[in-house]
């Protein structure tokens, strides 16, 4: 535990010249920017390559802390993890998500938003709850909420998760796992539960050019996302080659630096509107 936190530490404050006893200062911000809702979300659209339009955003989340700046997500969700923090973090990007998704929803712009969910916060009792809470608050339509769950959610108690999931489903939620392929578990979830969408890891699609190439794996979970009924789509996708690997599998979904960065919410419905046919 103890060699974790000091690891963090070293990674965000390592260029530091303050005082070392505040390089163990990481968590206690953490907390005060818990309590404070210092995060704001920003936004990465998923484009429709077949169309050109915008498919939906990934909403993902950034520490705004007073001194450092942006803090990105790697920085601190291991640690937030590690201090179960994850939870009310959670909860907040949750928040954030469904009053932007409703804000941009009343300006004439429907456009489902995708939130990160965390393990620890999936099997949270009342999760279907807050979920609900905050659709109720922010008055959004679940249509226009999903969530991106990693493999590792599904490992566990395999009835309470399909409950939880089928629970979402029928609300209206759509949900897809992420980071697809680098889980280890096992495919048979994938019949079991109610999934709109496979998320091919960043891993894989930065591969495709590369000499060890793991686009034969690649096309193998475009193949069977599309025998299974699901949608599929890739991530961190940068290059025109992966692009066209990409297109003439069929995978039609593409997220990445080639067409869009995250960015804050302000700028989103301009881009978009702005975005050039594909
Ligand atoms: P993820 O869910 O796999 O999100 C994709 C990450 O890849 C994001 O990093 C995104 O900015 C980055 N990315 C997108 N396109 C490209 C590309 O073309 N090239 C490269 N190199 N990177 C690209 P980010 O925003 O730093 O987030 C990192 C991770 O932090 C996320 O990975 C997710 O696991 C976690 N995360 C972010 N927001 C939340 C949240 O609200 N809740 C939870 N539980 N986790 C979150
Ligand atoms: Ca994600
Ligand atoms: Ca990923
Ligand atoms: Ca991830």
């Amino acid at each position: 535990h103890k060699a974790k936190l000091s690891r963090q530490h070293i990674e965000i404050y390592s260029h530091s010249d303050r005082d070392p006893a505040e390089l163990f200062s990481l968590e206690s911000d953490l907390r005060i920017a818990v309590a404070n809702k210092d995060f704001v979300l920003y936004y990465q659209p998923k484009v429709n390559i077949q169309n050109g339009s915008v498919d939906s955003v990934e909403a993902l989340i950034r520490w705004m802390h007073p001194e450092r700046g942006v803090v990105s997500p790697g920085d601190f969700i291991p640690l937030a993890e590690e201090t179960g923090l994850i939870i009310k973090l959670g909860e907040i990007a949750l928040e954030l998500a469904c009053q932007q998704a409703k804000a941009w929803q009343d300006e004439g712009h429907p456009l489902r938003v995708a939130v990160n969910v965390s393990a620890m916060q999936f099997h949270q009792e009342d999760f279907v709850e807050q979920v609900l809470d905050k659709l109720r608050q922010t008055g959004l339509p679940p249509k226009l909420l999903e969530l991106e769950i990693t493999e590792s959610v599904v490992m566990g108690d395999v009835e309470r998760v399909k409950d939880t999931m089928t629970h979402l489903s029928q609300l209206g939620i759509s949900i897809s796992i992420d980071d697809f392929g680098t889980g280890y578990s096992s495919l048979q979830y994938l019949n079991l539960f109610p999934i709109q969408t496979l998320k091919i890891d960043r891993s894989f699609v930065q591969s495709i050019e590369s000499r060890t190439s793991q686009a034969p794996i690649v096309s193998t979970i475009i193949a069977m996302a599309q025998t299974l009924g699901l949608e599929v789509i890739a991530e961190g996708v940068e290059t025109e080659e992966q692009v066209d690997f990409l297109w003439k599998h069929g995978c039609n979904l593409v997220q990445g630096f080639i067409y869009f960065r995250p960015m804050p919410a302000e700028q989103v419905i301009s881009k978009i509107i702005a975005l050039p046919a594909l």
